[in-house]
């Protein structure tokens, strides 16, 4: 269920506008939580967007991007980053080992770590590149079975083999919520997670509940649609 507590943009036209609204929204829920809007980071979500959209939003003053595919970001970033050089990239999306090396060579976030085969690869790729993009663990915190990510239970476990066994830079946790599930309980879980488990970062809420998100304690907040428009059908 999307709770819709946050303004839809009318169309993908005005990119400016939209993410201004975006960052006002956000600015506000933060407010009614006590909480400093500068401790939200809004990380732009433009995967299948075409880059004339991506290029409004830089100009816009948007750095902070999330791509769900590593193929397509590489198509897309390295030329941005010629002019924005600035721009600060997170994979968003499911990572096959095989892709580690790109991934580890191009983002600078990795929001996906989900089960002890890719952190193994990606801490051997870091030492081998000598570059360390900040980690998250993705919590399944709905126990959906088709859905990537480590049970709620199993977080503790699956954070001290990534620090203790592999010394990766795990900086926090993130989740996707199940579609048809009230969003805030499964931010309130994760929230509490990593409150627990000392980390700072946690990556939570999208275009239908990003406010929600916040009021939970969101640091990161994945928005797409609200601010680019529906995406294209293929994706
Ligand atoms: C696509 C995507 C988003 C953004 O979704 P919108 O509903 O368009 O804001 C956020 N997080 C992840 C993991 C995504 O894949």
């Amino acid at each position: 269920m999307m709770t819709n507590d946050t303004p839809m943009p009318e169309s993908g036209s005005d990119v400016a506008a939209n993410l201004a609204a975006v960052r006002s929204a956000i600015a506000e829920a933060a407010r009614e939580a006590g909480r400093d809007p500068a401790g939200v980071t809004l990380v732009a979500v433009g995967k299948v967007q075409p880059v004339e959209k991506l290029e409004a939003a830089l100009e816009a003053g948007q750095r902070v991007f999330g791509e769900n595919r590593v193929q397509e970001a590489k198509a897309k970033f390295p030329s941005l980053r010629e002019r924005y050089p600035d721009i600060e990239l997170h994979l968003i999306g499911p990572l096959q080992t095989n892709k580690v090396k790109e991934a580890v060579a191009l983002f600078d976030v990795i929001q996906t770590v989900d089960r002890p085969k890719l952190a193994k690869a990606l801490a051997e790729e870091m030492a081998k590149q000598g570059r360390r993009p900040a980690c998250y663990v993705e919590v399944n915190t709905g126990a959906e079975p088709q859905k990537a990510g480590i049970p709620p239970e199993e977080v503790g476990a699956f954070l001290e083999t990534c620090r203790t066994e592999y010394g990766l830079p795990v900086a926090g946790l993130m989740c996707i919520p199940p579609a048809d599930e009230e969003p805030a309980l499964h931010f309130a879980l994760l929230s509490d997670l990593a409150k627990r488990h000392g980390l700072p970062v946690v990556s939570m809420g999208m275009s239908g509940d990003y406010g929600t998100a916040v009021r939970f304690g969101a640091t990161h907040v994945r928005v797409g649609t609200a601010i680019f428009g529906a995406r294209p059908a293929k994706e």
